[in-house]
């Protein structure tokens, strides 16, 4: 399945919900779900009033599906390694999906969205315990080591995003040392780190079919 190529703000309004995929736009009042917040299309507002069952459950995993920018194929991948692991299947998806390379940096503030964050890595911009690496996909461990490249740092490009960076704040499971621009895995995420109300039950139900 190829990936999503159209409008952001379109994924949003479907879900209904703000899933933060323009970063500070999202903040601002020209958001389309703050000045309407319907699904898109003509039939839009009558379709979020039908929450059956089974539309709430696919919505539930488009809506995490999107919010880490992640194709069907391997988000399957990662609810069946969920659920081989001990713990809630739910919890240990959501904690997974956080430990993505492209997650981490957007995370360390160095990315206004997933998406770019997901570009920078593919450019090779970052590295792991000090070896490059370019796949956003990478799942990163407790005591990996996170690092902007030091030509990248030394970049116009860079520039921006590094004072971006100096107004972030950071999840507790990431260590960010904002002078370097590292962060340290100082432990592994936990279902309150996901700092999106998602009902994961919902896609485990979803799956459980
Ligand atoms: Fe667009 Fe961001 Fe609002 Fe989503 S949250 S609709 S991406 S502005």
């Amino acid at each position: 399945m190829s990936r999503y190529t159209g409008p952001a703000c379109r994924l949003c309004r479907r879900e209904g919900t703000k899933l933060f995929l323009k970063g500070e736009r999202c903040l601002t009042d020209k958001c389309p779900v703050t000045r309407r917040g319907t699904a898109p299309g003509q039939h839009g507002a009558a379709q979020s009033r039908k929450q059956k069952e089974y539309f709430m459950q696919l919505r539930e995993k488009q809506k995490a599906k999107r919010y880490y920018g992640v194709q069907e194929n391997q988000f399957r991948t990662y609810f069946d390694i969920a659920d081989n692991k001990e713990g809630q299947t739910g919890e240990n998806l959501l904690c997974l999906l956080e430990r993505r390379f492209d997650n981490v940096v957007y995370r360390m503030g160095l990315a206004e969205s997933r998406k770019e964050a997901r570009q920078l890595v593919l450019h090779a911009h970052f590295t792991i315990n000090g070896k490059k690496a370019n796949i956003p996909s990478i799942i990163v461990k407790k005591g990996d080591v996170i690092a902007l490249t030091e030509k990248s740092k030394a970049s116009e490009k860079f520039k921006s995003l590094l004072e971006l960076m100096e107004a972030k704040t950071f999840p507790q499971w990431l260590d960010v040392d904002k002078a370097n621009a590292t962060a340290t895995v100082s432990a592994l995420p936990v279902r309150e780190d996901v700092d999106f109300p998602f009902q994961e039950h919902l896609i485990v139900e979803l799956y459980s079919k």
